[in-house]
C-alpha cells in the first residue's frame, strides 16, 4: 500500500511519460475530440485518468469520450464500468456488438480468439469514431506492450518493428494513439490498485492469451530479476536506432548510406539511456 506522498509521486511520474510521448510524436492537436477505448483494464483506465487530467491543464484543448464495447462475453459486467465512469461526469457511451458469436464460430477449437477479436474490436472502434466525430482514437498500449511486440516480431516473424505510438488507418481515416508507450507497465498496476479502479475481468471470452506473448513476458520478467533496467534500458534502444548497424539494404539505400560509422553516436545513446532509468531511480528513492 503507497503513502499518499508516494502515490502523488507515481502519478506525476506517469504523466509526465505520457505528456513526453504525446510531445514527441504530437499526437494531441488543438480542437481534438478523442475516443478513448476503455476496456475495463487498468490500463485503459489509467490513460483515460491521465487523459483527462491532462485536458484540464494542457495548452491545447482537446476533448475526450470513453468509450467501451460490449463484445456480448458470457456475464460481460460493463455496467460496473458504466457506473464508475458516468459517476465521475465523464463522457462516456457503451456500444453492444456481438463479436464473441462470430470469433466462436470462425476460430477452430482449441486456438486463440484474441487475433480475430481484436482486429474486429478495432473495426467497430473505427467506425464509432466516426459516428462521435472523434479526430483520434486512444489506446492503453504501454511500454511494456511495445517491447512484447518488438521481441515477439524480432523472434517469430522476421521483422524489426514494435508497435508505433501513432498509427495511421489503411484507409487513412483514422489516428490512433498511445500515449502510455513510455510508461511501465508495473507503474500502472500499482496505481490502478491505489486508484480502486472496479477492474473488470478480462477472461469471459474463455480464450487462453497468446502463449508466445506470454513466454516472452515471462522472460523479459526473469531477466529483470537479474538486470533491473533492463527494459528502460530496451526503451532507450528503441528510441535510438542506428539503421546503418542493421542488416535492411533498402534501408540503406533509402537513407543514402555508403558505410556505416562507429560511435558517433554513443553521447546521444548515453544520454537516452540516462533519462530512460531516472523514473527507476526516483521510484527507488521514493
Ligand atoms: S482475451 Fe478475449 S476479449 Fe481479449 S482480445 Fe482475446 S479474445 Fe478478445
Amino acid at each position: 500500500m503507497s503513502t499518499p506522498q508516494q502515490h502523488a509521486r507515481l502519478e506525476k511520474r506517469l504523466a509526465r511519460a505520457m505528456s513526453r510521448a504525446i510531445e514527441d510524436f504530437r499526437m494531441i492537436a488543438e480542437g481534438d475530440r478523442i475516443l478513448v477505448a476503455v476496456s475495463g483494464g487498468k490500463d485503459s483506465y489509467t490513460l483515460h485518468h491521465l487523459l483527462a487530467s491532462l485536458a484540464e491543464r494542457a495548452p491545447v484543448s482537446f476533448s475526450l469520450v470513453a468509450v467501451n464495447i460490449d463484445q456480448g462475453h458470457p456475464g460481460y459486467p460493463g455496467h460496473v464500468l458504466g457506473e464508475y465512469m458516468r459517476g465521475r461526469g465523464h463522457d462516456f457511451r457503451m456500444f453492444r456488438e456481438d463479436t464473441y458469436s462470430i470469433v466462436k464460430e470462425k476460430v477452430p477449437e482449441g486456438k486463440t480468439y484474441c487475433s480475430l477479436c481484436s482486429r474486429l474490436r478495432r473495426g467497430i472502434l473505427y467506425r464509432i469514431a466516426t459516428e462521435l466525430g472523434c479526430s483520434k482514437i486512444a489506446l492503453g498500449h504501454h511500454r511494456d506492450d511495445v517491447l512484447v511486440t518488438l521481441l515477439l516480431n524480432l523472434f517469430f516473424s522476421g521483422q524489426l518493428k514494435a508497435m508505433p505510438p501513432k498509427l495511421i488507418s489503411d484507409d487513412g481515416n483514422h489516428v490512433v494513439i498511445r500515449p502510455l508507450v513510455y510508461c511501465a507497465e508495473e507503474d500502472i498496476r500499482v496505481y490502478a490498485a491505489a486508484q480502486q479502479f472496479p477492474i473488470l475481468p478480462c477472461d469471459l471470452c474463455g480464450s487462453q492469451e497468446n502463449l508466445q506473448r506470454k513466454v516472452i513476458s515471462r522472460l523479459l520478467g526473469d531477466l529483470e530479476k537479474e538486470h533491473p533496467t533492463l527494459r528502460a534500458n530496451a526503451l532507450a534502444a528503441l528510441m535510438n536506432v542506428r539503421p546503418s548497424h542493421l542488416l535492411d539494404a533498402a534501408l540503406w539505400q533509402k537513407l543514402d548510406l555508403e558505410v556505416a560509422r562507429d560511435d558517433e553516436e554513443t553521447e546521444r545513446a548515453e544520454r537516452l539511456l540516462r533519462l530512460a532509468i531516472a523514473p527507476l531511480r526516483s521510484a527507488r528513492s521514493g
